[in-house]
């Protein structure tokens, strides 16, 4: 089966505040382009996988507010096909009440968080009450642990390795990190070796082609390709687009003696059995 475990759904502007719009102008400058999800096209782009998980995303610092309501609304149009995460922001006070309501009555089936658009280090109190609830929920989180292009945020708290604390105190929650982490891809490679539950989604890096294969590299070394999860970041890149260069990240060692990532690995990335890994299989 072949699952896209990183994509995204939100109406601009309503969901999408103009200065997180600005900010992805910014950073992209020549490559921006418009990121607004129409749910038609979105399932459309889902076509090439069996499964896709819908990520909520709520993040009142960066002016992010999409409810959990519009995307459990859409993944119960696809059942067959489309898993919904929620999302909720640790600077709510009854943001555990929040994740309750998501997972027992609205039937999402994971946590998306991102500390960095949150504003709320993975260590602060307000953030590990939320983990401790999805833990005893029995759901897994998808977590946003790198950088970003916002610009009124702070790197100090982005490093994948301020989940250390978190994954051992919580080793019954299974936890992917989004894009490797980047720029700390060796940080979260040393991390998801050591503990069990953690994985990495390949998602939206293949534009930096070297950073791309180097990172493959890197985690074929330390013997954690079986840890790497496919996924896209649709709208910002499709699974056709990151299926086709995960098969053809080889080239950058053509006519070379740098390493290959085997051709075996890169498929099996492809075809993981991520929902049973996350434990919604
Ligand atoms: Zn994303």
């Amino acid at each position: 089966m072949i699952v896209d475990v990183h994509t995204h759904v939100w109406e601009c502007p309503c969901h999408i505040a103009d200065r997180f719009v600005e900010d992805i102008r910014y950073t992209a400058g020549a490559g921006y382009k418009d990121i607004h999800v129409d749910l038609e096209r979105h399932r459309q782009a889902m076509e090439p996988v069996d499964r896709a998980i819908v990520l909520g995303f709520r993040a009142r610092h960066v002016g992010v507010l999409v409810p959990n309501e519009y995307v459990a609304e859409y993944v119960a149009r696809h059942p067959d096909r489309l898993i919904g995460f929620c999302s909720v922001d640790p600077q709510d006070f009854d943001a555990v009440d929040q994740l309750d309501h998501a997972v027992q009555t609205l039937g999402l089936r994971g946590l998306k968080m991102g500390p960095i658009y949150q504003n709320v280090a993975p260590t602060d109190s307000r953030f590990r009450r939320i983990l401790k609830r999805a833990e005893e929920l029995r759901i897994p989180m998808l977590i946003h642990q790198g950088t970003t292009f916002c610009a009124d945020v702070s790197l100090e708290i982005a490093n994948p390795v301020q989940l250390q604390s978190c994954a051992i105190e919580f080793p019954r929650l299974p936890v992917v990190i989004a894009h490797l982490g980047h720029p700390w891809i060796n940080e979260t490679l040393v991390l998801i070796r050591k503990h069990r539950n953690l994985y990495s989604d390949i998602s939206a890096l293949f534009y930096r082609p070297w950073q791309f294969y180097n990172a493959l590299v890197t985690a074929m070394e330390y013997g954690v390709l079986h840890k790497l999860l496919m996924g896209s970041d649709y709208p910002f890149t499709t699974p056709q687009q990151t299926m086709d260069a995960l098969r053809a990240v080889n080239r950058m060692a053509e006519n070379t003696n740098l390493p290959r990532i085997p051709v075996a690995a890169i498929e099996a990335m492809i075809h993981r059995d991520t929902l049973d890994l996350l434990g919604i299989g």
